[in-house]
């Protein structure tokens, strides 16, 4: 894969297909992440005299027009960060946008309107594809969270230039994480929680052959626990999924694969922010409970196997971290990979959202990758369409 370094960028007009689809609380733009880590891609773009095109989707407007899902407060977000005037096309393709891109001068940006205002765009059509493809001179991707998905300005429009590239927040993403399917440093731990045993059973799998140990959190651990035919009271289990998390677990037995389940939880009455919870242990779950968290024992456990972690991959709240009352184990689980002594990295959209909302400091992790689902489908093993068209071109 080329390098956005490595572009010739003086006068020519650098298509950029960036990740700005930033969560939206009433109109204004509630966690700028995701533009803080596109600027230095489009800063160099404007220092070497590159006259930029941005191009992002925001939301699901699915292929319709809806004034809610603009990109002008992005437009007006990236002006205040760059120091810079920054024109909004009133569309991502056709003769007045055209016309805005070729009037834009060396170091000038202009943000294209939401790409997925177009259904052509998630169908990667290719006639709007080479409408795309007419607003650049070469192209660069720094979308890592759209990597995994074949679409116009992803995949379609990138086979018309020859002069493609990755942008560095997009390169940065795959040197770590093809690390962690490489060599990384041992032991190496993967920590996996969130909603569904089913989201995550790919990267399980793939995992398994890589790590030297496995913390189960999460909703998904109590499908491995009645696996193991433990209680779990009320929680929330997927039936169809327990022979599967048996076999998990015997596979992980062969391969010599540590696996840590919690040992205690937090039990709730219902699954409401403000419902009555008690720690109770795993061997003696009540009936009428459910699990919201990983218990104090579970936590302390899952941190003795971080710690001295050569690497640790992280991927999913321990418990319903939206709510504080719930948050414990996952700001436990945040707290020792911010004292691992290996490499830390933490993936998936609602875990890296945790951890900011927790109050922890991105510096203060490896990485956290900007790229929720592309992240694991990354580990699974897989190839992303969008990455894979960058490697054609180089
Ligand atoms: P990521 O986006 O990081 O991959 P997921 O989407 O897999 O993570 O999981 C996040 C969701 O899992 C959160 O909405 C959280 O509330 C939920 N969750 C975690 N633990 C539990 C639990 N014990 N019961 C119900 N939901 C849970
Ligand atoms: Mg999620």
């Amino acid at each position: 894969m080329r390098s956005l370094r490595d572009l010739e960028l003086r006068r020519r007009r650098v298509f950029l297909r960036a990740d700005l689809n930033v969560p939206l609380d009433q109109g204004r733009i509630s966690d700028g992440t995701r533009i803080e880590a596109t600027l230095p891609s489009l800063r160099f773009v404007l220092e070497r005299g590159g006259r930029l095109v941005v191009a992002s989707h925001l939301g699901r407007p699915e292929g319709e027009r809806r004034p809610e899902l603009s990109l002008t407060p992005v437009a007006e977000a990236l002006s205040g960060a760059l120091h810079l005037p920054v024109e909004l096309a009133p569309d991502c393709v056709g003769e007045t946008t055209e016309r805005l891109v070729n009037a834009l001068g060396p170091g000038q940006v202009l943000v294209l309107e939401n790409l997925r205002f177009h259904p052509e765009e998630e169908e990667n059509e290719a006639g709007f594809a080479l409408k795309l493809a007419r607003l650049g001179d070469v192209y660069v991707n720094d979308a890592f969270g759209a990597a995994h998905r074949a679409h116009a300005s992803t995949v379609g429009m990138v086979r018309h230039f020859r002069d493609r590239a990755a942008g560095f927040l997009l390169e940065r993403e795959v040197t770590v994480l093809s690390d962690l399917l490489g060599a990384p440093a041992a032991p190496f731990v993967a920590v996996l929680g969130g909603a569904k045993v089913s989201d995550k059973l790919g990267v399980l799998q793939s995992l398994l052959g890589r790590v030297q140990a496995l913390c189960i959190g999460g909703a998904m651990a109590y499908t491995f626990l009645r696996a193991q035919g433990k209680p779990v009271g009320r929680s929330r289990v997927e039936l169809d999924r327990v022979s599967l998390a048996r076999e998990t677990l015997r596979e992980a037995e062969e391969r010599g694969v540590r696996v840590a389940l919690p040992t205690d939880h937090l039990a709730a009455e219902r699954p409401q922010a403000d419902a009555p919870s008690r720690v109770v242990a795993a061997d003696a779950f009540p009936e009428n409970l459910l699990g919201v968290d990983i218990g104090p024992a579970t936590a302390h456990a899952f941190r003795h196997e971080i710690e001295p972690a050569g690497t640790v991959f992280w991927n999913g709240p321990m418990g319903i971290a939206e709510w504080e009352s719930f948050a414990g184990g996952t700001k436990a689980v945040a707290q020792a990979l911010t004292e691992a002594q290996g490499l830390t990295v933490v993936g998936g959209g609602d875990s890296a959202a945790a951890v900011r909302d927790l109050g922890f400091r991105d510096d203060q992790f490896g990485h956290i990758s900007t790229g929720g689902g592309a992240s694991l489908e990354y580990l699974e093993g897989k190839t992303l369409p969008g990455l894979a068209v960058l490697e054609e071109g180089a």
